[in-house]
């Protein structure tokens, strides 16, 4: 499937935030959106008054951007979301929250999605001891996702899990760092969700229109 190959840090100026897109970059003072906070290309320092459709559109982007999915996948889950019961755009966050990828960068295992989606993709956890290689694969409640005893050495993975406390362990999460071993303690709470800011019924009413 296509995937975006192009620099993250320009989706940051695009969507006019820091997305958190680059790891341990994104705390630094080498994070392009802190040296230019605005839009790339030529015209991006010129003020943009944006239509009701275009602010829907850029919430859409960039809550597709930090979660590292496709158009196609995104409109699934939101299709998933508004066939469950509660509120669509809550459900929504919901379910990409619950993608292995997103557990296994949240458990502190990589230092961003992108990081974490290839890390699972090849192969390195454990979800309740099966080897689980797809990125998609919906986490639930008491799953326990774990380094295999093999990775465990990577450098890559122990940096990471050494930086976690900068980036914060949700509620919904529960780690054992010594064993690199992680628990889903519940389904996560969008309460916990606000940084960057998302204003998903934006979406919501894009899709429904
Ligand atoms: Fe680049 Fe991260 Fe800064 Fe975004 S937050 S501009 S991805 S360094």
């Amino acid at each position: 499937m296509a995937r975006y190959k192009d620099s993250f840090c320009r989706l940051c100026r695009r969507e006019r935030m820091k997305l958190f897109l680059k790891g341990e970059r994104c705390y630094t003072d080498k994070c392009a959106f802190e040296r230019r906070g605005y839009p790339p290309g030529q015209h991006g320092q010129r003020r943009v008054k944006f239509s009701d459709y275009g602010i829907q559109l850029r919430e859409k982007q960039k809550v597709k951007r930090i979660y590292g999915v496709t158009e196609r996948q995104f409109r699934n889950y939101f299709e998933k979301a508004d066939r469950q019961k509660g509120i669509t755009g809550t459900n929504l966050l919901i379910l990409l929250e619950r993608r292995l990828d997103n557990a296994v960068y949240r458990l502190g295992f990589a230092t961003s999605r992108q990081e974490a989606r290839q890390l699972v993709g090849h192969g390195h956890f454990l979800v309740n001891g099966r080897k689980v290689n797809i990125s998609s694969y919906l986490v639930q409640p008491k799953d326990v996702i774990e380094v295999k005893e093999k990775s465990k050495g990577m450098g890559r993975i122990k940096e990471a899990v050494e930086g976690m406390a900068r980036r914060g362990l949700p509620q919904w999460l529960e780690m054992e760092k010594d064993v690199l071993k992680g628990m889903v303690k519940g389904w996560p709470d969008r309460g916990e969700l606000t940084t960057p800011p998302i204003q998903e019924q934006l979406i919501v009413e894009l899709y429904s229109k």
